[in-house]
């Protein structure tokens, strides 16, 4: 099964919407050499305005990072799905784990979440990951596939082939410090296992990306294992060189 790799950029609160826009333009405007794969940004919400208007006749696709698991109503301070899909995304991100441990993304929010970014027709990235403890503790496939099971609970076979899982230690976000390339494999091979246990062309379809401060220097040897569709990118996707050597990665090792 030949799946098209995925790189996402989570920007998270970072910018203003002038960096926003200079860093839009030198993105899209790199991304032409590369045929092979999808690339999308997931910005800060008050840029999507400008983001549709900049990226609207280019291939870089661009998302949020959390939605509502409400479709309307009094939820002060809250975007729902169907905000999101009039602004044009196509992804969100859901589960981040700074999302998990500060604005309480629970396992019980998180299919919530999913579930009303499907009804609204936008790609759920669900992003799973242990924390050093876990690993350090051998728990990490259990953690893992505890917190999947529980993002996936009750989604029916075609809403399961739209979703991307992204596969994030805890340890690695924003720290410097990367996954082996087999500790990863490891664990996105254990993901796509639980799901062809549940519907085996919906695994083999399934783009699982690996996130945990990639950079253009480890980011070929990520992208050769087996299970390793793409990448989600934080930091390194502020600066449009080292977004784009990532993303010429994915097309290089992932592509063809
Ligand atoms: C992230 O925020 O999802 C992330 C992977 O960040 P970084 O690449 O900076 O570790």
């Amino acid at each position: 099964m030949n799946r098209i790799p995925l790189v996402v950029g989570n920007w998270k609160m970072n910018g203003t919407r002038a960096s926003a826009q200079v860093l839009l333009r030198e993105v899209s405007a790199g991304l032409d050499p590369f045929r092979h794969l999808d690339v999308a940004v997931c910005v800060p919400f008050p840029y999507l305005e400008t983001t549709v208007r900049e990226l609207n006749a280019t291939r870089l696709a661009w998302g949020a990072q959390s939605v509502s698991e409400f479709d309307a109503g009094a939820h002060t301070g809250e975007v729902s799905a169907g905000m999101l899909r009039d602004f044009g995304c196509s992804y969100v991100l859901i589960g981040h784990s700074e999302r998990r441990m500060a604005n309480g993304e629970t396992d019980v929010i998180v299919p919530l979440k999913t579930t009303a970014a499907l009804r609204a027709g936008i790609t759920p990235i669900i992003c799973v990951g242990e924390s050093l403890a876990e690993r350090k503790s051998g728990a990490t496939t259990e953690v893992v596939l505890k917190q999947l099971d529980a993002a996936i609970n009750g989604l029916d076979h075609a809403h399961l082939r739209s979703c991307v899982v992204a596969y994030e230690p805890v340890w690695a976000i924003g720290t410097g410090l990367t996954a082996t390339p087999q500790q990863a494999e490891d664990v996105h091979e254990a993901i796509r296992r639980r799901i062809a246990s549940v519907d085996a062309s919906a695994a083999a379809a399934l783009r699982i990306l690996y996130g945990g401060s990639v950079k253009p220097s480890s980011a070929a040897e990520l992208f050769s294992q087996p299970n390793i569709d793409g990448g989600l990118i934080g930091g390194a996707s502020l600066v449009a060189a080292d977004f784009l050597a990532i993303a010429a990665s994915a097309d290089q090792h992932l592509g063809k």
